[in-house]
């Protein structure tokens, strides 16, 4: 499935629910803060050994996994309400990360 039909799912579930309201770039940008910092609480305190660790655990893969989701649906929404294609930006920056940083 291809990042824009993620997105078309997204806003479906959302304007079912009448939630548009709520959706400014502002909000949707804290609410991307707010789940990068859930899934930084997962990793909190822990050493890339004990993280390591800790992903072999399925729950806590689980867990990692809801967060990455979380973030992803908010930054998706905010490029929706910015009126920005998603897939176009990023192809667009890892053309630039190449020329910037040539093999
Ligand atoms: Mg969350």
């Amino acid at each position: 499935m291809e990042l824009n039909q993620v997105t078309e799912i997204l806003i479906e579930f959302r304007d079912r629910r009448n939630w548009r309201k709520y959706h400014t770039p502002k909000n949707l940008a804290v609410s991307v803060a707010i789940e990068v910092g859930e899934l930084l609480e997962l990793f909190q305190w822990k050493s890339d050994a004990e993280i390591e660790e800790l992903l072999r655990d399925e729950n806590y893969r689980n867990r990692v996994g809801e967060e990455i989701g979380d973030v992803l649906i908010y930054l998706l929404t905010l490029a929706h309400e910015c009126d920005i294609d998603i897939e176009k930006a990023i192809m667009e920056k890892i053309r630039k990360n190449e020329e910037k940083y040539p093999v």
